[in-house]
C-alpha cells in the first residue's frame, strides 16, 4: 500500500488567481492532513498584476508546506508549470489550476493509482463545467484528433489535473504550450498511463486566461508532438524509405521514356517526364532529410545525454 515516507509534490501555475488561491490551498491541505500524506504545495505565480503576489506572501507565512515561487514576468501556463516542477522534492508530483476548478478531493483517488503501478494518472473532467460553444466542443473535437494522431486516445487531454511519477518529468522538456501533450511525451518515455473520472467545477472567481485561439495553438503543438512520437528515433526509416521509393520510381519511369525515344516516339511533351523529374528530385530531397534528421537526432540525445532507452526497475539477488 502506499508508502507514508513517499512524499507527494502539488504544483499550481497561477496567473491572477489572487481571489481562489487561498481557499485552494486551504482545500488541499485539508485533503492531505486527513489522509496523512507527506507533502508540499508548490505555487508558481506566473507574472499575476493582481494581488496574487501579496495573498501567496501571506499565506507562506501561515503554512509551512506552501512554497510560492515568483516569476518574473508571465510566461504562460506551460512554463510556470515547469518551474514548479524543478522546484520539487517529492516523488510524486500532482498538477492542478489554480482557479478551484479541479478538485482537490480527487487527489487520494489519484495517488492511490499511481501506488498501482501507473505512472502517470490523467484526470477525466467527464461532466465538464464549461461553455459548450467555445469549450467543450472544440475541446472534443482536439481530443479526437489528438487520439486519432498521436494513437493515445483520451477522452481529455486538456484537464489540468494530474498525477504522475517524478522520473517522468525529469525525462520530459515542455515547450510552448506542451502541457497538455504530456501523457503522449510520457507515452515516448514508455510511461504506463492510466485516465480516471474527477470532478469538475465551474470558475466562482477570477476568468479563464484563454480564448478560442488557442485551439490553433494546440493544433501546432499536436504537429511537432506527432513529428516526435513518430520521427524521434530513426527519422531515416521514413523519409529515406519515401526518398528511395521515389528515387526508383523516377527511374524505372525515365527508363521506359529512354527505350520508347529509342523506338522513334517523341517524349519531350510527355506529362510522364516531368513526373520522373519532379520524383526524382523530391526524392534526392527527401533522402538528405531524413540524413539531416539523423543527425539532428544524434545531436538531440547525445547533447543532452539523453539515452535512448529508459529503464523501469533494475533487480538483481543480493547474493
Ligand atoms: N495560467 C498561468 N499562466 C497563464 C495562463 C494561465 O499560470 O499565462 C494558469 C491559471 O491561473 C490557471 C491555469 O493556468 O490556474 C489554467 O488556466 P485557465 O483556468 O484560465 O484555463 P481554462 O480552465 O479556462 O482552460
Ligand atoms: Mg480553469
Amino acid at each position: 500500500m502506499f508508502d507514508i515516507n513517499r512524499k507527494i509534490s502539488i504544483v499550481i501555475p497561477v496567473y491572477n488567481e489572487s481571489e481562489s488561491i487561498r481557499f485552494l490551498i486551504e482545500e488541499i491541505i485539508g485533503v492531505m492532513h486527513s489522509n496523512n500524506y507527506l507533502f508540499e504545495v508548490i505555487v508558481v505565480n506566473d507574472g499575476s498584476n493582481d494581488l496574487t503576489f501579496q495573498t501567496l506572501e501571506d499565506l507562506s507565512l501561515e503554512i509551512d508546506e506552501l512554497l510560492a515561487i515568483h516569476l518574473r514576468k508571465n510566461y504562460g501556463q506551460t512554463a510556470a508549470m515547469s518551474a514548479g516542477f524543478d522546484n520539487t522534492s517529492g516523488e510524486i508530483i500532482i498538477c492542478l489550476d489554480g482557479d478551484l476548478q479541479n478538485d482537490p478531493r480527487d487527489i487520494p483517488k489519484l495517488i492511490s493509482n499511481i501506488n498501482e503501478g501507473f505512472d502517470l494518472i490523467c484526470g477525466w473532467r467527464y461532466e465538464r463545467k464549461d461553455k459548450l460553444i467555445n469549450r467543450k466542443i472544440p475541446s472534443k473535437i482536439a481530443n479526437q484528433l489528438i487520439g486519432l494522431v498521436t494513437g493515445i486516445k483520451l477522452h481529455d487531454y486538456g484537464c489540468s489535473l494530474k498525477a504522475f511519477k517524478k522520473e517522468i518529468i525529469d525525462d520530459i522538456k515542455l515547450y510552448g504550450e506542451l502541457h497538455r501533450f504530456l501523457p503522449v511525451l510520457a507515452n515516448i518515455e514508455g510511461a504506463k498511463i492510466k485516465e480516471i473520472k474527477v470532478n469538475h467545477r465551474s470558475r466562482k472567481y477570477g476568468s479563464s486566461k484563454y480564448g478560442i485561439d488557442r485551439t490553433f495553438r494546440v493544433l501546432m503543438d499536436l504537429l511537432t508532438v506527432w513529428f516526435m512520437n513518430k520521427f524521434l528515433t530513426r527519422p531515416m526509416y521514413v523519409f529515406g524509405f519515401i526518398g528511395i521509393v521515389s528515387i526508383l520510381s523516377s527511374f524505372l519511369i525515365s527508363s521506359y521514356l529512354i527505350v520508347i525515344k529509342f523506338l522513334g516516339e517523341d517524349i519531350g511533351a510527355r506529362p510522364l517526364l516531368i513526373f520522373a523529374l519532379i520524383l526524382g528530385i523530391a526524392g534526392v530531397q527527401l533522402f538528405s532529410f531524413g540524413l539531416l534528421g539523423e543527425l539532428l537526432m544524434r545531436t538531440y540525445h547525445e547533447s543532452q545525454n539523453r539515452p535512448i532507452y529508459r529503464i523501469r526497475k533494475v533487480s538483481q539477488s543480493k547474493k
